[in-house]
């Protein structure tokens, strides 16, 4: 063999061995669907199409400016993807032989806590901005405390603040939006408590709700599915979550907004057919699936009450029902905590657990003013 062969042959192998799967992460792009990532990949249409209505649902859960993975074979055919809806669940698609498969798993990542503490000198947005760089967190602070506090009125300069949350990452990478669990304010030296309960809701150390979501419900009729995480499909036999509430309305059943606020879509989306999206205030947005037809436009301002659409069952291959679903800042909440109709206070059960998590979390706020104010023991903590 002379040289330039053995050269050549050298760098065919070298090449063939750096060839192997390639991994990359993109951003969903707006407009971007399930159906269209299969067109991109060549994977057939049917892959879609042959998944339970449940299933098709879920892809429709994804969200503009998501971030998602592939893993690409040296022959450029997609050996597995992974798609997140939300934190909690993502879309696994993947080769087996010749054929591609959708499952769907939760999303692996890793909690940080963080607690902070301030003197506040500007306001509490702009000094949480300049000590964490974080205005989603800044965003949510002023969300949580806006019916508690009017902060331009009752705040001054040097009150100190204390704030517990996490915010998740994986793959090395923030994602999400920071969680708040437990946050103090002092307002003329009274503390001004916030903790969050598992409802989506904040409480403060009596165990009142503070928040004040109110919407109302959307439809009269009876609810053929719950909210859930993680429930049984009674048929399916697997565990999905169902990131809404069915109402068993007829078609035709006027819907109305669950609250003030402005149209963000109105349109067709595989596996919700046709959907009304609202935005309201405070990252939340509401969206009604399976629409027969609505009465709506994009960028369209409505009122709580108005009448949208009209219940169906498109996109179904089922029964008509509507799909009502809240999300804040894109993670899928519980509607039903969140009706004006249903109680919006605590059971006793819930209370006493809410009353014994508020209280971990008040001591971890007295440690973080009490670590970053020496000699600083508010008269409130003392009192306990
Ligand atoms: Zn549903």
């Amino acid at each position: 063999m002379n040289s330039v062969f053995r050269i050549l042959f050298l760098l065919l192998l070298l090449f063939s061995a750096s060839f192997g799967a390639t991994s990359s992460s993109k951003v969903w792009d707006k407009g971007y669907t399930f159906l269209k990532f299969l067109e991109t990949y060549n994977i057939p249409a049917n892959v879609y199409w042959s998944l339970y209505d449940e299933d098709k649902e879920l892809t429709a859960e994804i969200y503009a400016g998501v971030r998602y993975y592939t893993l690409i074979d040296s022959d450029n055919s997609l050996l597995q993807a992974l798609i997140p809806l939300n934190d909690e669940v993502q879309i696994h698609l993947y080769k087996d032989s010749d054929t591609y498969k959708v499952d769907f798993i939760p999303v692996k990542y890793f909690k940080s806590n963080v607690s902070i503490a301030i003197a506040i000198q500007k306001s509490p947005y702009q000094d949480i901005v300049e000590l964490t760089n974080d205005t989603n967190l800044a965003n949510e602070f002023i969300n949580i405390y806006k019916n508690a506090i009017d902060f331009q009125k009752s705040v001054l300069k040097n009150d100190k603040l204390a704030l517990i949350y996490y915010y998740k990452y994986r793959l090395g990478r923030n994602f999400g939006n920071p969680e708040i669990k437990a946050a103090l304010v002092e307002t003329n030296r009274n503390p001004n408590f916030l903790f969050a309960y598992n409802d989506g809701k904040y409480y403060n150390e009596k165990g009142n709700e503070v928040t004040g979501l109110f919407f109302q419900s959307p439809v009269k009729a009876r609810i053929s599915s719950r909210f859930s995480l993680n429930r049984m499909h009674p048929i399916l036999k697997v565990r999905r979550p169902h990131y809404g509430v069915d109402y068993a309305a007829p078609k035709g059943t006027k819907v109305k907004a669950a609250s003030n606020g402005r149209v963000v879509f109105a349109g067709v989306k595989n596996g919700f057919g046709k959907v009304v999206e609202i935005q309201h205030n405070n990252g939340l947005k509401t969206l009604y699936a399976h629409l027969n037809s609505f009465s709506v436009k994009k960028g369209q301002s409505v009122k709580a009450g108005q009448i949208i659409a009209q219940s169906g069952n498109s996109g179904l291959s089922t029964g008509a029902h509507l799909h009502f679903a809240l999300y804040k800042n894109n993670k899928p909440i519980n509607p039903l905590s969140n009706i004006k109709s249903t109680t919006s206070v605590l059971s006793k059960e819930q209370k006493n657990e809410f009353l014994e998590i508020a209280k971990v979390y008040e001591d971890k706020l007295k440690v973080a003013i009490m670590d970053n104010f020496s000699g600083y023991t508010p008269s409130y903590f003392a009192q306990k």
